[in-house]
């Protein structure tokens, strides 16, 4: 199969769909693999080293899209790409159609089988291809949140591990899900106490079992917040419930009870955020400050680690990609319940009945 890969266009996207490495395992496999010049060069990846895993460097997107067969991407196309798309061919990719009704009809238009990489599920549950940015997003957390707490950034002037004499900082994590486990890890690693709040026992047990009394679980409820605040440095948030917009767990009012120069990172901002005072930000201006506290809410975290982020995508992505080319799709899907779940369209109809149930349209 003809697999092409375009440069992201979406600002401030730094990743990219293929890895050379990923070039490489799919050139072994017998396929043909393009890569539009200079994709590779904000994750670190060189055209030269594409060339060198067998792929070849193509001079535009035009010819990507025009000549492969399969595309594989980071983000949803773009309006300029969309038109680029066509009836056969097989776009790989993060979509979140239920979330935008433009995108989803106008890729519908093009007649486009789209595999989106956020509904594929797992063997042992969960979203596979969607875990590898909730980690990166969670390890980066209590790294981004020391920064904010550093006084030239407005925060309240405490180092994470503290030194000998001097507590360390009071991180409190809300969700213990993905995002909550990793940003507890590094949080932990950075010497900082770390307590988690999560609704989920079973989720709480299996926190204690692994991290050894080296963090403290508690039962996330009202009460329970009211009293950790007063002395917590950071909050690391990162609630989901699926399907359901997330809960705004800190209110305004709740500021009060902290210490000025405290740092809230919102890293739930990307489904709404879970502090009534979050507003998304960028990675150029990512901190603002509100009655005190410092706010962290970049919605594309991952981003600011565009190298990591791309390799922990490509190894999750990779697997599927090659079935996908070796079998071509329908057999691919029809042998594979959990990439069949990722398929969201085909030949201008919906096939997944969420997106279609959320924005109105039949499936
Ligand atoms: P997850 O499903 O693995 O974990 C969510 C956890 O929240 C679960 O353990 C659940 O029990 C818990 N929870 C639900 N309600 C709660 C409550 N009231 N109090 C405490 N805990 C509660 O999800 P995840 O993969 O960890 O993702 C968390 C969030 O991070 C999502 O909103 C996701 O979209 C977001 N995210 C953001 C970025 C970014 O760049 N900003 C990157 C990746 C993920």
């Amino acid at each position: 199969m003809k697999i092409g890969c375009p440069k992201e266009i979406k600002p401030q996207e730094f990743r990219v769909g293929l890895t050379p490495n990923a070039a490489h395992e799919a050139v072994v496999h017998g396929h043909e693999v393009m890569i539009e010049t200079g994709a590779g060069i904000g994750a670190g990846f060189e055209d030269d080293a594409y060339v060198e895993a067998g792929a070849r460097i193509v001079p535009d997107a035009e010819t990507v899209y025009g000549e492969a067969e399969m595309i594989v991407k980071v983000k949803e196309p773009q309006p300029g790409e969309r038109k680029l798309l066509r009836r056969g061919q097989i776009l790989y990719t993060y979509l979140h159609l239920a979330a935008d009704p433009e995108l989803t009809r106008e890729l519908l238009a093009t007649g486009v089988t789209a595999i989106a990489y956020e509904t594929v599920t797992g063997r042992g549950g969960g979203l596979p291809l969607l875990a590898p940015m909730s980690e990166v997003a969670g390890r980066l957390a209590p790294q981004t949140g020391s920064w904010a707490l550093q006084k030239a950034n407005g925060g309240s002037g405490v180092l994470m591990g503290g030194v000998p004499g001097v507590r360390p900082a009071n991180v409190l994590v809300l969700g213990g899900g993905v995002v909550g486990t990793a940003a507890a890890r590094v949080a932990v690693g950075m010497g900082a106490s770390v307590t988690v709040l999560d609704l989920s026992v079973q989720r709480l047990s299996y926190l204690d079992d692994i991290f050894m009394g080296h963090l403290i679980t508690q039962f996330s409820d009202k009460a329970t917040l009211n009293d950790l605040l007063p002395s917590t440095d950071m909050v690391i948030g990162a609630v989901l419930i699926p399907g359901a917009a997330t809960p705004k767990l800190l209110k305004r009012e709740h500021l009060s009870l902290m210490r000025p120069g405290s740092v809230l990172v919102d890293v739930a901002v990307d489904q709404g955020g879970c502090f009534e005072t979050s507003r998304p930000t960028t990675h150029q201006d990512p901190i603002y400050e509100v009655d005190g506290i410092i706010h962290y809410c970049v919605g594309n975290m991952p981003g600011a680690v565009a190298r990591t982020a791309t390799i922990a995508l490509n190894n999750a992505t990779m697997p599927l990609m090659l079935n996908l080319a070796d079998k071509g799709w329908k057999r691919a899907c029809a042998e594979d319940e959990h990439l069949l779940h990722g398929l969201n369209m085909h030949d201008g109809k919906l096939t997944y009945h969420a997106v279609g149930e959320a924005l109105g349209i039949e499936s």
